[in-house]
């Protein structure tokens, strides 16, 4: 008989989303099957996930990881085929065969996969937000141009997807939406003192009070870029001005965002705070499947809280809105001298308050052009780099 399963891709399997997503699919073998895997140099993970979902075809990033991969499945008598490289992560992200895929790559490696997806117009599920604020109006103009489905993992995206009226609709605004309101946890240095951020530890940086996720995310959130690369993720999705998005602090992580309408109606999304809610969601919209997220009890949260972001302790979001101003390839920039300053912060060659020190830097060297060609955009991106590595060199204090 025919598989009518549907063929699921995942980029950045090995990482916290794909995990997350594959406890998603592995609850519903009946619906979904896992087509392809790709993952940077994560044998082991990968190895793991080889066994159990038995995939058709893998990508490592690195050819020393696929090499080693490809050992160890002959070995064990499992016929995976091994891609590699950038050009192998697009061969399994274009393939036919998995109408599905989700961009789940960590940082800039993960536009031209996420590309190669949106191109052969597929179903996109969005989790590398940084291919998003990198590439904008470029990258939302190819989803229309191919007919892709692009539905956003990110939770406060999901939530705010959820909450608009039509979501496949553009015009937003017409239909009375008067303001995208993104909820932030406001991470684990919400009550810390001005005076001791320059102290923090990776370690402390990368515990989250109620999100596990990886690292780098994890201090973007310290650091509230997070929402500033979700306040540009949202602009283009929705196709929402600037001036129509708000962020406010809520610590409990329970509303994962609202849509204010003219009316005076405020429509939130609430769950658990747990990623499998819009992985599930995405994967089965506009169905809903079981995702094994345990069901909210208001009783036991008691409160929900809200404040205003502290744009003093936390300038990141304030460059964001800032980049996203000043237009062109500055939210490009903007997000090469983060991932560079997330680096240096977690190799403890610079301090957590220097990050948007270096950003700040950055933007204001780096040549403002417009982000007319993906050229623009990966030139753009290679020199922020530079300048990014350059001030480290010269100011960056090691912890
Ligand atoms: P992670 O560090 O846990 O995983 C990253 C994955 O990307 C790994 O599988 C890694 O092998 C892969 N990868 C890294 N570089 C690669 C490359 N050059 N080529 C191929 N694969 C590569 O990160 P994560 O927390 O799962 O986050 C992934 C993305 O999802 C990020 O863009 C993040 O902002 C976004 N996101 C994550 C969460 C969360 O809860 N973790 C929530 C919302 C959005
Ligand atoms: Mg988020």
């Amino acid at each position: 008989m025919a598989d009518s399963r549907q063929g699921v891709c995942i980029l950045g399997a090995t990482g916290s989303i794909g995990q997350s997503t594959l406890d998603v699919l592995r609850r519903h073998p009946a619906r979904w099957r896992v087509e392809s895997l790709g993952a940077c140099r994560d044998v082991e993970g990968m190895l793991a996930a080889c066994r159990e979902f038995r995939p058709r075809c893998v990508a490592m990033g690195e050819r020393a990881a696929a090499a080693q991969l490809r050992e160890a499945l002959r070995l064990e008598g499992l016929p995976i085929e091994v891609l590699e490289g950038a050009t192998g992560m697009e061969a399994i992200a274009a393939d036919a065969a998995s109408p599905i895929v989700v961009a789940a790559i960590v940082g800039a490696a993960g536009l031209r996969p996420a590309l190669a997806a949106v191109r052969q117009g597929k179903r996109v599920l969005l989790a590398n937000k940084e291919a998003l604020v990198m590439s904008g109006a470029l990258f939302m103009d190819e989803v229309e141009r191919h007919g892709a489905t692009l539905l956003p993992l990110d939770s406060e995206h999901n939530a705010l997807f959820q909450c608009l009226p039509r979501p496949d609709a553009v015009r937003h605004l017409e239909l009375g939406v008067s303001e995208l309101i993104l909820t932030a946890s406001g991470g684990p240095f919400r009550q810390r003192p001005a005076d001791q951020l320059a102290w923090v530890t990776p370690e402390e940086a990368c515990a989250h009070p109620n999100w596990s996720m990886g690292r780098k995310i994890s201090v973007d959130s310290a650091t509230l870029m997070n929402k500033g690369l979700e306040v540009i993720e949202a602009r283009w999705l929705f196709d929402v001005p600037p001036e129509r998005i708000r962020v406010l602090v809520h610590p409990q992580s329970i509303v994962h965002s609202m849509v204010a309408y003219s009316d005076g109606s405020v429509l939130a999304q609430m769950g658990n705070p747990d990623m499998r809610t819009p992985i599930a969601h995405a994967l089965s919209w506009p169905e809903r499947v079981e995702s094994g997220v345990a069901p909210l009890d208001l009783t036991r949260v008691a409160a929900l809280q809200f404040e205003q972001p502290d744009l003093a302790r936390f300038p990141c979001l304030r460059l964001a809105f800032d980049a996203l101003q000043q237009g062109g390839v500055a939210p490009a920039v903007l997000n090469a001298a983060n991932e560079v300053a997330v680096e240096g912060f977690l190799a403890r060659r610079l301090r957590f308050t220097q990050i948007p020190a270096l950003i700040e830097a950055v933007l204001e060297q780096a040549p403002s052009v417009a982000a007319d060609s993906l050229e623009a955009v990966f030139r753009s991106d290679h020199e922020a780099r530079e300048l990014a590595a350059r001030w480290m060199a010269a100011y960056g204090e090691r912890l």
